[in-house]
């Protein structure tokens, strides 16, 4: 017996990284997916893997519009909703004193923006007991140089998600957020191992655990926050990170020895 058994989940940006770890451990577990991105080709790969539990959506996560067409979709094909993972997001560097408006505003809404809507589109379909799940980073907190807009979005998908909580609380619905440290996924832009294990080298050290996370290591918590074994935890944050945002001098850097 899967812990999603009969539950219909909507991702958005399942079609890489950590959303696409999410759809197939979801989909493993009984869930019906519904899988959302820009890209027809990652997006129709997913879907492929994902087999007759999973449909794709082209959807923008910055236009309203799109998130009600995806809900519309997942509604049409699977009847309801139980799981919304709003996990699509971007980032970008924004250094103060060399930023363009474009840029800076694009990082809040697709990363920012994004969920609410999502969100929104979905309340109307979601059935009591239902799970929300939002994405923060441990960079919402870490003074990470060139990184102001993204670590604002990610601040803000944090706080946004105690509101929603608040608001969702009288219908039964949770909302959590899940906040990765630094996931190997395509959003490092390194297009080789030898780039990524590079990466990792410097990476890594900062991190105590001394490695990257995997996607599926993220997808895992987002499976508990989205099943019944997390039914009494509202409002809540899990990090999945390997002790950089809690216990940061415990990094390989600090080490004496
Ligand atoms: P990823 O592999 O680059 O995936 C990002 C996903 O978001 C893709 O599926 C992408 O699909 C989708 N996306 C981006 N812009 C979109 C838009 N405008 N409309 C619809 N979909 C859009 O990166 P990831 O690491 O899995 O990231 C997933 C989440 O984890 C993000 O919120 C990210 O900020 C967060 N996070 C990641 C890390 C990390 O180190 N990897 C750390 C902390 C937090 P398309 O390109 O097809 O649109």
């Amino acid at each position: 017996m899967g812990k999603l058994d009969g539950k219909v989940a909507l991702i958005t940006g399942g079609n890489s990284g950590i959303g696409f770890a999410a759809a197939k451990l979801f989909a493993a577990e009984g869930a019906k997916v519904v899988i959302t991105g820009r890209n027809s080709a990652t997006l129709q790969t997913a879907a492929e893997e994902l087999g007759a539990n999973g449909l794709a959506v082209q959807a923008d996560a910055t236009d309203p519009a799109s998130a009600d067409k995806a809900v519309a979709a997942a509604v049409e094909a699977f009847d309801g909703l139980d799981i919304v993972f709003a996990n699509a997001g971007i980032v970008a560097p924004t250094p103060v004193g060399g930023t363009e408006l474009a840029i800076f505003e694009e990082v809040l809404k697709v990363n920012v923006t994004g969920p609410f809507f999502t969100v929104q589109a979905a309340l109307p379909h979601l059935r009591a007991g239902a799970s929300v799940i939002l994405v923060g980073s441990v960079l919402a907190n870490a003074g990470s140089p060139g990184r102001s807009a993204y670590s604002a979005s990610k601040g803000a998908v944090s706080s946004m998600a105690k509101v929603l909580a608040a608001e969702l609380s009288p219908r039964g619905i949770r909302v959590n957020t899940v906040v990765p440290g630094a996931t190997r996924t395509p959003i490092w832009g390194q297009t080789t191992a030898e780039g990524m294990a590079q990466l990792e080298s410097v990476l890594g050290r900062s991190i105590p655990l001394n490695r990257l996370g995997e996607p599926e290591e993220v997808a895992k918590a987002a499976l508990f926050l989205a099943s019944d074994d997390s039914s009494f935890i509202q409002g809540a944050e899990i990090s999945v990170d390997g002790g950089a945002g809690g216990s940061p001098l415990g990094a390989p850097i600090y080490r004496q020895s």
